[in-house]
């Protein structure tokens, strides 16, 4: 590779500083410069609403790599830079000072931002989301002196953070508008596991509830008005009802975008010299025949990866089962696997339900489409490979611990 190519990342998150590590990994010695428009340098979120809330983790673990990696690797960090536009044609970037940066190759790894709440009262201060790092300590420390908040939104990220309060002392109301948490995640067999696990935590969990209005006085927020009427008490409002794709350098320079910037397998956009990964990328997926766009850690772990080989002119796919985990109290689970809402015809379980010690398995046609196993280890492998067969699987078999996943999965 000539020394004056010039490859960019924008965005200094997981994926973009992952990028820069496999294309050095991967023999490239051109230039590498990675934006960030966050003054950190790449840190990984999952902490941010646990191990890090809890204060159970320093910030120092939160890093993808050490400060000095950077230099030593010759990344050229840029750090509190935005960049404002991009040419995929001239290729060149505008940053928001106006200086313009020639590339040859682009990765877009700009990751997500949380929806914000639409309602009158929701601009007030003590209404709080948690994206940065940041924003965890922020929330870190309206726990230590609240009494009580309102959680709106029972996903993972409201979830987390009503398991970080409870711990904390705190009195939650946790405010989700669907008939259970994670509805559209994991279907009703499974989102009343943990329905079940924050009511046992003395959550005071309200399903079916409308957000109307955020009250407060005098620009601070005092609690939450519901759409029936009921009001909730609070010292603050912690908001977790999703994210968007951070399309928008994408969306301006006219490259496909469809929830997310589409890419096909090798991670390349409508444009060949440009490149998207992490949250931001729906990526066309082998194994499930579709595109798909997967907020998850994993993914911006382990695609980076395939987009720094394919940038490098080899021809490689991201196929990964693809992986999540969550941690709220004593729950630990991993899920692999991928599931329309709705797409399943049956649920199996294996193990302990009641005493949350157990593997769900859904199905369709009698194939397995996912697993999650919840404080059961290590088998994240033969779930893996029971998704990826596509083969039948006898359910009686699956739901028999006696007989191993391995067995099942034809390992
Ligand atoms: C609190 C929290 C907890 C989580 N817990 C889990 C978990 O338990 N398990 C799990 O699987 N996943 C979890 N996730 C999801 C996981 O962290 C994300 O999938 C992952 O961070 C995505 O990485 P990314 O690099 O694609 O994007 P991001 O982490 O969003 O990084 C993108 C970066 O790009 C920057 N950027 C955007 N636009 C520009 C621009 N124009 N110029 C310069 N910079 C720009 C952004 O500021 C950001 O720093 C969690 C997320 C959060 C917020």
């Amino acid at each position: 590779m000539p020394e004056d190519v010039t490859f960019l990342i924008v965005g200094a998150g997981l994926a973009g500083a992952k990028a820069a590590e496999s294309l050095r990994e991967e023999g490239f010695d051109g230039r590498i410069v990675l934006i960030g428009e966050e003054t950190e340098r790449p840190y990984e979120r999952p902490p941010l609403s646990k191990g890090y809330l809890l204060g159970t983790a320093e910030r120092d673990t939160i890093y993808v790599h050490p400060e000095t990696w950077y230099a030593e690797h010759d990344v050229d960090l840029r750090l509190g830079t935005t960049v404002a536009g991009i040419d995929p044609t001239g290729h060149q970037a505008t940053l928001a000072d106006g200086t313009r940066l020639g590339y040859t190759k682009l990765l877009l790894a700009t990751g997500s931002s949380p929806r914000r709440l639409g309602v009158p009262g929701a601009d007030q201060d003590g209404v709080l989301y948690l994206r940065r790092a940041q924003d965890s300590d922020q929330i870190k420390q309206t726990l230590q002196s609240a009494s009580r908040v309102a959680v709106v939104g029972g996903g993972w990220i409201g979830l987390e953070v009503t398991a970080a309060a409870r711990a904390a002392g705190v009195e939650v109301t946790l405010l989700e508008a669907a008939r259970l948490p994670l509805l559209a995640v994991l279907g009703p067999e499974l989102a009343e596991v943990f329905a079940e696990l924050h009511r046992e935590h003395g959550v005071d969990a309200r399903f079916g509830a409308q957000v109307a209005e955020i009250t407060g006085a005098a620009g601070r927020a005092d609690g939450v008005r519901l759409a029936d009427g009921a009001r909730i008490a609070a010292d603050a409002v912690i908001v977790g009802i999703g994210i968007a794709p951070n399309t928008r350098l994408a969306g301006a320079a006219g490259l496909k975008v469809d929830n997310g910037v589409l890419v096909d397998a090798q991670l390349r956009s409508s444009d060949p010299d440009t490149y998207a990964a992490g949250d931001v990328a729906n990526a066309f997926h082998p194994l499930l025949g579709r595109s798909i766009r997967v907020e998850h850690w994993a993914n911006a772990l382990n695609q980076p990866k395939v987009a720094a080989t394919s940038m490098l002119g080899r021809d490689v796919a991201y196929d990964r089962v693809p992986y999540f985990f969550t941690d709220q109290y004593d729950l630990g689970m991993e899920y692999s696997g991928y599931v329309e809402p709705g797409a399943y015809d049956q649920v199996v379980f294996r193990g302990d339900v009641a005493g949350r010690e157990f593997v769900a398995f859904w199905l369709a046609g009698g194939q397995v489409l996912a697993g999650m196993n919840v404080n059961v280890w290590d088998v994240t492998d033969p779930i893996r490979a029971l998704v990826r067969s596509g083969r039948g699987v006898d359910a009686a078999a699956l739901a028999d611990p006696a007989i191993p996943l391995e067995e099942l999965a034809g390992d």
